[in-house]
């Protein structure tokens, strides 16, 4: 199918077209790269508007009951929902983090929501390219309310916190007394930080988690002009807290439309977009050519072996492929 006829097919809502799009945007087919890239640019203008939300969390933490949950609330109230699951291979096991389960049932039968799992084992700059290209699909389909789920082991939250509106983190019940259970770094992501499974006999753990994860918060953030993330208590399973925190989502984004926030974010992102996809095409063509991967290969081992400073060793390279 040529990429006019896709797009056309796409911009109308079909679901298979959308498949099919996402299918070409993950393919590294390189004679794929212009029907992708004219694919893309037919679409731009339809895309951007929708709210985008990323989950992220250890395996069993809940997050896709909570995403069932929070979807059937979306669905109601009128959102066509696309989740786009990220999905890792874990290191140890070289097998699928998200599990080969039917996940997230009642959403999967649903027709007003798209899911779509991401393959797994790929560089942390293709899933993080193919995230974005797929969100932009999904947008230009008419899906207005994105939810990219990761698992929370590696550096693909940084990306996607890049790519999203707001990004929480879903955590257990005193899983660590305090923000030992939680790494910093996804602390300084998360907008918001959910204690799930707040029901029966986790209730009052989850309480005290969520005071010992303030207190921590507090002391973190003491001397930081950057607002802390919040902490909040909910249910996936029982649905409590759920209508809070969307609540809470949809005034912070309406808060940012009116102060105009909202499309400069977008445009930012899409800065930091191209700055890393020239970063990452100037490497993919220098080292597909033989001398200058060589040349980087040897300069490689110095950096390794602590007899060249990685900067000293990054502007050699450069001198040698003359730019
Ligand atoms: P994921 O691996 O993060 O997607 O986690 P799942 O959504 O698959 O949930 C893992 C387990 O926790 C399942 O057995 C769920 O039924 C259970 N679970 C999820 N949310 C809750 C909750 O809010 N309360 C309780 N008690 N159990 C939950």
């Amino acid at each position: 199918m040529s990429a006019k006829s896709l797009a056309e097919k796409l911009l109308a809502g079909n679901r298979r077209a959308l498949g099919r799009a996402i299918t070409l945007v993950e393919s590294t087919r390189t004679d794929a790269g212009l029907q992708k890239d004219q694919l893309l640019q037919t679409i731009m203008p339809r895309t951007g508007q929708s709210v985008r939300l990323g989950i992220s969390g250890s395996p069993g933490v809940g997050k896709s009951t909570f995403i069932e949950s929070v979807g059937s609330k979306l669905i109601e109230q009128g959102y066509k929902l696309a989740i786009l699951a990220i999905d890792p291979s874990s290191p140890k096991t070289k097998g699928s983090i998200l599990g080969d389960k039917t996940r997230m049932q009642d959403l999967a039968a649903d027709q007003r929501c798209f899911i779509r799992p991401s393959p797994a084992g790929r560089s942390l700059g293709g899933v993080a390219r193919r995230t974005r290209e797929s969100i932009l699909l999904c947008e230009a389909a008419g899906y207005n309310f994105i939810i990219v789920e990761t698992v929370g082991v590696g550096q693909s939250e940084v990306a996607v916190a890049g790519m999203v509106d707001q990004f929480i983190y879903l955590q257990l019940p005193n899983s660590g007394d305090d923000l030992q259970g939680i790494k910093k770094g996804i602390i300084e992501l998360a907008d918001s930080i959910l204690i799930n499974k707040a029901d029966s006999d986790h209730l009052n753990a989850a309480k005290r988690s969520k005071v010992d994860l303030e207190l921590a918060l507090n002391l973190l953030y003491k001397n930081n002009t950057v607002e802390k993330p919040k902490v909040q208590l909910v249910s996936a399973k029982e649905k409590t807290g759920i209508d809070t925190f969307l609540d809470e989502v949809f005034e912070k984004i309406t808060a940012l439309k009116d102060k105009g926030d909202f499309s400069h974010r977008r445009s930012q992102q899409a800065i930091e977009w191209f700055k890393s996809e020239v970063s990452e095409l100037v490497l993919e063509t220098v080292s597909a050519k033989k001398a200058f991967r060589e040349n980087y290969l040897t300069l490689e081992k110095e950096v390794e072996s602590m007899t060249l400073s990685p900067t000293t060793a990054a502007k050699q390279f450069i001198g040698t492929i003359g730019i």
